[in-house]
C-alpha cells in the first residue's frame, strides 16, 4: 500500500509531518522506539489509575467501573510497572536496535492524506487482529504455551490499566513483532505507522482498564464491531473465549464469540484456574 500522494492534493497532515520530518533526529535515535513506547503506554494509562485512585469518591466516573469494589493496591500497580520497566529495558529496546539494523531507512518528505492515513491505520489494525487472534487461540489451545509464555498475563483475572502490559517477554516481543509488522507488510507511511502504534496502545489499555464508560472506543463504531473492556475482561475471566484483541468478528467466525454480560463473576474460580495453568480453551 504506497501511500505517496499526487502532487496538487491538499495534504491536511504535512504541516505535522513537517513538524515531525525537523526532528529526525530524535526520531531515528535508537532509544526513541522504546521511549516511545513506554511513555505513550504510561500516559494511556494514567487517566484510568487516577480513576483508580478516586474511586468512589468520583462517582460519576466509579459507577462505570465493572468491579466497582475491586480496588487496586498499591503493590500491584508497582509490580506492574517493574514488570513494564524490565520488559522494555531489557528486551524491547534490544529488539528495537535489531529491527533497526535490518530495516531500510527510507525518507519521506510528503505526508499521506487523511483518508490514506484512516485506510492505512484500519487496515494495520484489522491485519495485527488477526495475527494476534491466530497468536491467542495456540496459547490457550496448547497446555504448554499457556502455561509457560502466556499464564504470566492471566494472573489479573480483574484488570486493570497497567495490566495490559503486565506479561512475559515472549509474550511481549511476540506482540511487538506483530505490531510492526503490520506496517511494514502493508507498506505504510511513517506517519501512519506511528498513528497505528499509538492506537494500538490507546485501544490495548482501553480493553484492560476495567472501566465501561459511554466515550470509550467500542461505543463509538458501530455494530459491535470492537469488542473494548467488557469483552476482553471475559476472556479474563472465563478463558475459552473473546481471543482476539479488539474486532469481533474473528471470534464470532471461529464459534469463540461471548457477550459479555453485566454481573459478578466469580473470581475465585477465576484465580484458582489461572493459578493452575488451567486456562487452556476446551475445543
Ligand atoms: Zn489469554
Ligand atoms: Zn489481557
Amino acid at each position: 500500500m504506497n501511500e505517496s500522494c499526487e502532487s496538487g492534493e491538499v495534504l491536511f497532515l504535512q504541516p505535522i509531518w513537517d513538524k515531525l520530518d525537523s526532528h529526525r533526529d530524535l526520531l531515528s535515535s535508537p532509544f526513541f522506539p522504546v521511549m516511545f513506547s513506554f511513555t505513550a503506554n504510561l500516559l494511556a494509562c494514567a487517566p484510568y489509575l487516577l480513576l483508580d485512585a478516586m474511586g468512589p469518591s468520583w462517582p460519576f466516573f466509579h459507577r462505570y467501573k465493572m468491579k466497582p469494589h475491586y480496588s487496586i493496591k498499591p503493590c500491584t500497580v508497582t509490580r506492574c510497572l517493574s514488570r513494564i520497566s524490565y520488559n522494555h529495558s531489557l528486551f524491547i529496546f534490544p529488539a528495537t536496535l535489531l529491527c533497526r539494523g535490518l530495516r531500510s531507512e527510507s525518507r519521506l518528505r510528503q505526508a499521506p492524506s487523511v483518508p490514506q492515513l484512516l485506510t492505512g491505520v484500519t487496515l494495520c489494525l484489522l491485519l495485527f487482529d488477526l495475527l494476534f487472534f491466530l497468536w491467542h487461540l495456540l496459547h490457550h489451545r496448547v497446555p504448554w504455551l499457556y502455561r509457560r509464555l502466556h499464564s504470566l498475563h492471566h494472573q489479573h483475572s480483574s484488570t486493570f490499566s497497567l495490566s495490559a502490559q503486565y506479561a512475559g517477554v515472549w509474550e511481549i516481543l511476540s506482540l511487538q513483532l506483530l505490531a510492526v509488522a503490520s506496517p511494514c507488510l502493508l507498506t505504510c507511511h511513517p506517519l501512519t505507522e506511528m498513528t497505528f502504534f499509538l492506537l494500538n496502545i490507546w485501544l490495548s489499555v482501553e480493553d484492560h482498564c476495567g472501566y465501561d464508560l459511554p466515550w470509550a472506543t467500542h461505543k463509538l463504531v458501530p455494530f459491535g464491531l470492537l469488542g473494548g473492556a467488557p469483552y476482553h475482561e471475559l476472556h479474563h475471566q472465563k478463558f475459552q473465549c473473546n481471543f482476539a484483541p479488539y474486532f469481533t468478528h474473528w471470534d464470532k467466525l471461529f464459534r469463540t464469540y461471548r457477550k459479555p454480560s453485566r454481573g459478578q463473576p466469580d473470581d475465585r474460580e477465576t484465580a484458582e484456574r489461572s493459578r493452575s495453568g488451567r486456562g487452556v480453551a476446551r475445543r
